[in-house]
């Protein structure tokens, strides 16, 4: 789903919400009408306050009208009490008090919408729950290239500002095994999330899997899929090239999947090990010209020590 579709699905859940207590509350109201004696005090207090409401335009003194209605109001809730129910069950038990089960405070968003909106845009984003990375952690100093690391940094804070800022909708980093490209592409795909963009972030061993999916799948997979691929604002590939080939399949519908992307202009973001020749060799001529040999898209080589190694020695 793209950011729009997320929005309108909360959207449409709150108003169904909102339009489910509404509905409840009539049927326990028609309920207890059903009682002639709260019938006949519901009419008294609906009268009583159409009287008051006469007196008060005509500048009089609505006091004594007030009085009754504060008495014909005690009387319902005492008549209310016998049938073993209060005025909060005839009124709309709404899930948001500050909204109302509206979506909006005035003009603007209530927060039940936005935090359902963060909620549904981090689901749908398929990072794991370990990876919580910001550009915060991203450390400059741990890469042999400071400069183009303080670069890498600025482009993709310039992403997260406006993903559609690039020169072209590909983004390609590659480079060799352990250089950060997956670190710098937790980092990204938070930060998008975080900013309310519709990031779906895809390790290329799982892609491979969901492409076989969704060339065997029903009909309602194949369009759950074509969400998570086609509509998502931006689609993280993470290190392309170790993913097994199902031919002509996964490699069809990854064809099809860029293609769509570059024509509606949405960004993909792409790691590799692999060079430009064993890209060609893998992904063949289609392919390799729409993400090596363009001018559409951002080449970026990563070259670092491994970083893992350092890690592992417990430099970091
Ligand atoms: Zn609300």
């Amino acid at each position: 789903m793209n950011k729009t579709e997320i929005e309108n699905k909360v959207y449409n859940d709150i108003v169904g919400r909102k339009q489910d207590a509404e509905h409840q509350a009539d049927v326990r109201y028609y309920k207890a009408l059903q009682n002639p004696d709260f019938e006949a005090v519901d009419k008294a207090i609906r009268a009583s306050i159409i009287e008051k409401a006469k007196i008060e335009f005509d500048g009089g003194d609505a006091g004594q009208v007030n009085d009754k209605i504060i008495n014909l109001k005690s009387k319902r809730d005492e008549i209310l009490r016998s049938m073993g129910m209060t005025l909060q069950d005839i009124r709309p038990q709404y899930s948001c008090p500050l909204c109302k089960d509206t979506g909006f405070v005035g003009n603007a968003r209530c927060s039940c919408f936005q935090n359902a909106v963060t909620k549904l845009l981090f689901e749908n984003s398929n990072l794991s729950s370990a990876m919580t990375h910001t550009f915060k952690d991203f450390d400059c100093n741990v890469y042999d290239n400071k400069d183009f690391a303080k670069k890498l940094l600025t482009l993709g804070k310039n992403i997260v500002k406006d993903s559609k800022n690039l020169r072209g909708p590909v983004l390609l980093l590659h480079g060799k095994v352990g250089v950060g490209k997956t670190f710098f592409l937790e980092c990204l795909s938070n930060e998008l999330l975080n900013a309310g963009v519709a990031v779906v972030f895809m390790p290329a061993f799982e892609l491979s899997q969901r492409l076989l999916e969704w060339h065997l799948g029903t009909l309602e997979e194949k369009n759950l899929l074509q969400q998570v691929f086609v509509d998502c604002d931006v689609l993280v590939i993470d290190d392309l090239g170790t993913e097994p080939i199902y031919q002509n399949v996964s490699l069809e519908y990854l064809q099809n999947i860029i293609d769509i992307r570059i024509m509606k202009n949405k960004l993909t973001v792409i790691s590799t090990n692999l060079t430009s020749e064993e890209f060609l060799e893998r992904y063949g001529d289609r392919l390799n010209s729409r993400i090596y040999m363009t001018d559409s898209a951002l080449k970026l080589e990563i070259v670092n020590r491994d970083l893992r190694k350092d890690k592992n020695n417990g430099k970091k």
